[in-house]
């Protein structure tokens, strides 16, 4: 393809002209890995086709949300249908009470919720909701993890333990960051120091048990059970946001999975998006009734949205939940996951590159690395300049992955043991060319 015939180069720089970067939000921009974004025409199943007409596999999925693949006609017809019946209203309707039911029936943490339009909004919620419910200004985040872009939430680590976070953002007030700790994710004694120190002030814990926002990271098994019971001892609320991990990682998200390792492990209040919304704006935030009862306009603590509980985004969330509920849907997308950080482990063995991989449930993360990190810092050592290599060669061979190293992988129930090969081959192709 000659750069005067590349569409996407065309469009790149139209979208310059017009939007900060060519890009509506910052990671689609490409320049962790270099080169121009593609500028994505149509997509069905597994794929997308760029604005070139070039067909890719696309482990992206819009981040998460498209769990079915794209287009599933199941999905698409009740879209269809939802349109016809009226874009927004702004009063209530049956089907945010049948999404609601759809999503407490399958997280027993859950026996109400608040719906919103975006991961962000949500969190943002939930931490305002642990705020008011506990009279505490305090919060703990770790490093790593993503909550949106709020501003007590766009926060670095302070220079110790004893002080309170950074703006990670220009325009964001060190002074909004002052109630936001930040500790290492995976390190029980230093989250055992901030409660020695603040447990009394802390209104929440918010983490993402698995997280996704730094590749793939699980919280160990005993960080996580000795996080919910310093949350209980001193009254602080333990925020599971699981905008990413829910219904992707399991029908029980990753809370389900903690559950099955720690007896009676329960969130105090859980963060959802992306997959709920089946790939429209929508997300919420649950927990249970006499928590969730302090939101207006119950309690005192304010929450709202003109386009919440959307009648188009709940008809896509609620086609995707009753798909994803099927029996052995998760028990498919997990194998199909497997062999695919499998192949890929196997292959980069072959070629003599580091590298280590996780999966759970559709979600996938691989490293540069011999081992697998267990928080940012060790993350951080990931050869960025090997992996825009691999990126490259992975897009030139017909496979998408996220355009930087810190971002998980999604497989879709769309992807066929065939996609999965192709991809496993490309793979083969690409470490060659990291190869000493
Ligand atoms: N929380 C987590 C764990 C996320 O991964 C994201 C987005 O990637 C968000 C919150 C923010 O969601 P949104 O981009 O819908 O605002």
């Amino acid at each position: 393809m000659t750069q005067s015939t590349d569409r996407n180069s065309e469009l790149f720089e139209r979208a310059r002209a017009l939007i900060p970067g060519g890009v509506n939000s910052p990671v689609r921009a490409f320049r962790a890995v270099g080169g121009t974004p593609r500028f994505v025409q149509r997509a069905e199943g597994a794929y997308f086709w760029d604005a070139n007409g070039t067909k890719y596999i696309d482990y992206i999925g819009s981040w998460g949300p498209m769990i079915l693949g794209h287009g599933h006609p199941r999905v698409l017809e009740a879209v269809q249908r939802a349109v016809q019946e009226g874009f927004s209203f702004g009063a209530p309707t049956e089907r945010e009470i049948e999404l609601a039911e759809e999503v407490a029936k399958h997280l027993p943490s859950v026996e109400m919720l608040r719906l919103v339009s975006s991961g962000t909004e949500a969190a943002m919620s939930a931490i305002r909701l642990a705020r008011g419910a506990t009279g505490r200004n305090r919060i703990v985040k770790f490093e790593g993890c993503y909550h949106g872009h709020a501003d007590s939430l766009l926060v670095k680590a302070g220079s110790g333990l004893a002080t309170f976070g950074h703006p990670t953002s220009a325009g964001v007030p060190a002074e909004v960051v002052q109630h936001t700790l930040v500790l290492e994710y995976n390190n029980i004694a230093q989250l055992e120091e901030a409660f020695a120190t603040h447990g009394g002030d802390l209104a929440c814990v918010i983490i993402e048990a698995i997280a996704g926002n730094m590749n793939f990271v699980r919280a160990s098994v005993p960080f996580m059970k000795r996080a919910r019971e310093l949350c209980t001892q001193h009254g602080a609320l333990l925020v599971f946001d699981e905008v990413m991990t829910g219904f992707r990682v399991g029908l029980r998200g990753a809370q389900g999975v903690y559950a099955q390792q720690i007896p009676g492990f329960v969130p105090d209040m859980t963060v959802l998006g992306k997959v709920i919304g089946g790939g429209m704006p929508l997300a919420a935030f649950g927990g249970p009734r006499a928590l969730m009862e302090k939101l207006a306009p119950l309690g005192p603590v304010y929450q709202a949205g003109t386009l919440s509980g959307n009648p188009v985004a709940t008809a896509c969330g609620l086609a995707t939940l009753q798909e994803i509920a099927q029996p052995g849907f998760y028990e498919a997308l997990a194998r199909k996951t497997r062999t695919l950080v499998d192949g890929l482990s196997a292959a980069a063995k072959d070629a003599g590159v580091p590298f280590s991989a996780d999966c759970e449930g559709g979600m996938f993360g691989f490293f540069l690395l011999p081992q697998l990190p267990q928080n940012y810092s060790q993350v951080m050592k990931s050869d960025a300049p090997a992996f825009g290599k691999l990126f490259h060669a992975l897009l030139d061979r017909g496979v998408y992955i996220a355009p930087a190293l810190y971002e998980a992988g999604f497989v879709s129930s769309a992807h066929g043991d065939e996609d999965i090969r192709l991809t496993v081959q490309a793979a083969r192709d690409a470490f060659q060319t990291l190869s000493p």
